[in-house]
């Protein structure tokens, strides 16, 4: 069975001698000398200097929601996964999408200031697989109109944008370390920032408001990464480059093999330096799209509808119909991309593509 993406598993005996670590520390969780390591290694290698690590991708949406005091209405795409929405809900705000640019399938920047209102308080992007949002724009909207900027940079893991990490834009940024993502740590995630200043608020946040032991900063959460997940980290680490580079290069034999078919491709915002973290393509209708899906599927190849549905049609969310976002989202489709997928299944994928469409 081939699925849409494979987690990346290191070397079992280099997992257990970090793991050992722990054994010996007799310390599993609560920033352990794992974490910490994870926390100092991911910092020199994304170029950022703030990170907390966290036990998965979404907790750090809402801590970030929290910790920035947002109310009221909050800008957002409704072409992205469902924790980017739910998190502004669950944090008792009011999403409020603006539709996507049908190429780069970020949140169109030249329609979010005719949905800015008095209630409005941030905008909550996604650098949507990895290729990142108008950054530039957006930071000149937010700053006229006194808005924070939280991007969910779940699938941004290692992407540079105008030489710099995409972590440094915006106030605040998340990322997911989720199985299927490009890192990961089983599960887990990140909140990453540039103002020194948010450290210890976000850092109290994500641990229940501690500040010691019989203190209290304020409300908090539980957030926290585990040593157990901080060691699935530093033993997938070593292999990151390997990673991208099979990436890399699966990507380039799919764009040569489909770039003729009639299939659309993600258009990448220029000075990006891409992540190969997903391979959508864009298919004429949905017609098209779930007859390549059938005959992929039977043969044990199982792509997945990222983003479907899109998240305007939430049962939570009442008349925000965005039509480019429902259109790509009823017509893209991500194909199998992971470490070792051999050059034998991309062929039989791409035949069966090329033979659908
Ligand atoms: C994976 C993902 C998340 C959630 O991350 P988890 O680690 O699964 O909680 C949030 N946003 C986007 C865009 C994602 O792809």
């Amino acid at each position: 069975m081939i699925n849409v993406t494979k987690t990346f598993l290191p070397p079992q005996d280099e997992y257990q001698a970090i793991l050992k670590r722990a054994w010996l520390n007799g310390w599993i969780t609560n920033r352990g000398e794992l974490v910490k390591e994870l926390e100092d290694k991911l910092k020199r290698h994304l170029n950022t200097p703030n990170i907390i690590c966290m036990t998965n991708g979404t907790l750090p949406i809402q801590i970030a929601i929290k910790a920035l005091a947002l109310k009221g209405e909050i800008i957002t795409t409704p072409f992205s996964y469902v924790a980017t929405t739910s998190s502004i809900v669950w944090e008792g705000c009011k999403p409020v999408f603006v539709d996507i640019h049908p190429e780069y399938l970020t949140i169109d920047e030249t329609k979010i200031e005719a949905a800015i209102t008095e209630r409005t308080s941030a905008i909550l992007a996604t650098h949507v697989f990895g290729n990142p949002c108008n950054v530039d724009a957006i930071k000149a909207i937010a700053l006229k109109y006194n808005l924070k900027v939280i991007y969910d940079a779940a699938h941004c893991f290692g992407v540079t944008y105008n030489g710099k990490s995409i972590f440094q834009y915006g106030d605040i940024n998340t990322c997911s370390f989720h199985a299927t993502k490009l890192f990961h740590t089983g599960e887990g995630g990140a909140i990453i920032f540039k103002d020194k200043d948010l450290y210890n608020d976000l850092y109290y946040h994500h641990n229940f408001g501690h500040d010691g032991q019989e203190n209290f900063f304020g409300l908090g959460i539980n957030a926290k990464m585990s040593e157990l997940q901080a060691a699935m980290g530093l033993a997938v680490f070593p292999y990151l480059s390997s990673i991208l580079e099979n990436r890399k290069r699966i990507v380039d034999f799919y764009n040569e093999q489909l770039y003729d078919t009639g299939l659309k491709f993600l258009k990448l915002r220029d000075k990006t330096h891409w992540n190969y973290s997903y391979y959508p393509v864009i298919f004429q209708n949905e017609a098209q799209l779930l007859k390549a899906v059938k005959a992929l599927n039977s043969e044990n190849i199982f792509p997945r509808r990222y983003f479907y549905p899109s998240l305007d049609n939430l049962p939570y969310i009442k008349n925000q119909y965005c039509e480019i976002s429902n259109t790509i989202a009823a017509s893209i489709l991500c194909l199998p991309l992971y470490d070792d997928l051999t050059e034998k299944e991309q062929i039989n994928i791409i035949e069966l593509i090329k033979t659908n469409v």
